[in-house]
């Protein structure tokens, strides 16, 4: 079965009426590089920069995250590499964050200082990092992509010290590329989901991050053990979400990917396809799997099937649909 799913590595990943899925891979430490690699991922859909900042009693400063993106970027030979800028509070380690950046520890830390909305509280970390990424982005394919976004004013607002930093560094003599890399918004709150249509105005590109996007809808905190089993992104709310911000995006021809663990499970693929999805970031250990999926499938089948699910409003049913596919 090994040397089957490692056949697989050269294969497209293309559904049997010729539909193409980019299947890109999540990366949390950069250690996973190599098995990036092995699992023939085309590119990273979601870089998580956690791992710079944690462990350390200072920032790590410009210089260091451009060796860190750098070596990403190169190790990635052309494919893109999305680097999602830093996503700290919220349920991520706190405690390991510099000392002096203001996070939530109040009373409900998932709803208070988390993702972009810390990094516009303190731009200069912003800023630092825009940087940063913008000069290794003469050296690779790079998107951006801001996490926790729930109104498109924090789009706008990024962006607007996006391109302030890019002029900076050109005055400086950068070489930079002529277009700046795309800038992308996480959908992961029902907030962003709903207003999807909205942050698509300000946003280049979509990554729907399943994992938060469940939480914050079923209103479960995963770790919380007494409510786990509640939490279920095939719940028909989550969704429709997901539908709706897939929608939004389509409809503006804009790219748009899921990239929560949703993503690397190869029995929701059918699902996900048909919803109109053709971008997969997940484990690299789950693309070839998720590959073998795409390659068994037909794009109007998957079409038919998710009008199915979506019209079912019980999420025991919508389970059974789903690991039910195929089998009528
Ligand atoms: C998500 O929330 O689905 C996601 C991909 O981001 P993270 O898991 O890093 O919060
Ligand atoms: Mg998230």
């Amino acid at each position: 079965e090994k040397s089957r799913l490692g056949r697989l590595r050269s294969l497209p990943a293309e559904t049997t009426d010729g539909e193409r899925v980019e299947l890109q891979a999540n990366l949390e430490i950069p250690a996973e590089l190599p098995l990036i690699h092995q699992a023939g991922a085309e590119g990273i859909g979601l870089l998580r920069t956690e791992f710079l900042f944690m462990n350390r009693e200072d920032l790590p400063d410009e210089d260091a995250q451009v060796a860190a993106y750098r070596s990403v970027v190169e190790a990635m030979a052309g494919h893109c590499v999305t680097i999602r800028v830093l996503d700290w509070g919220g349920e991520k380690d706190m405690e390991a964050l510099a000392q002096g950046v203001p996070v939530s520890t109040g009373t409900n830390p998932a709803l208070g200082l988390r993702g972009i909305r810390l990094l516009l509280k303190r731009p200069e970390l912003l800023e630092e990092q825009f940087a940063a990424i913008l000069r290794v982005s003469a050296m690779g394919k790079v998107r951006i992509l801001l996490p926790m976004v729930t109104v498109p004013s924090e789009v706008a607002a990024a962006r607007d010290i996006y391109e302030r930093v890019a002029k900076r560094l050109r005055r400086r003599g950068e070489a930079l590329p002529e277009k700046l890399p795309p800038l992308g918004a996480m959908i992961e709150t029902p907030g962003a989901a709903l207003a999807a249509d909205a942050i698509a105005l300000e946003a280049d590109f979509f990554a729907i991050g399943t994992n938060d996007l469940a939480m914050y809808t079923l209103a479960v905190d995963r770790a919380e053990a007494d409510v786990a089993h509640l939490y279920d992104p095939l719940h028909p709310a989550v969704l429709r979400l997901v539908q709706f911000a897939t929608e939004a995006a389509l409809r503006l021809r804009m790219p748009c990917s899921v990239c929560g663990e949703m993503a690397g499970n190869p029995s929701l693929v059918p699902l996900l396809l048909g919803l109109g999805i053709r971008a997969l970031s997940m484990n690299a250990s789950a693309i070839p799997r998720v590959k073998q999926a795409v390659r068994g499938l037909d794009i109007d089948d998957c079409a038919r099937f998710a009008r199915r699910v979506m019209e079912q409003s019980d999420p025991a049913r919508i389970a059974e649909l789903v690991g039910g596919f195929g089998r009528d």
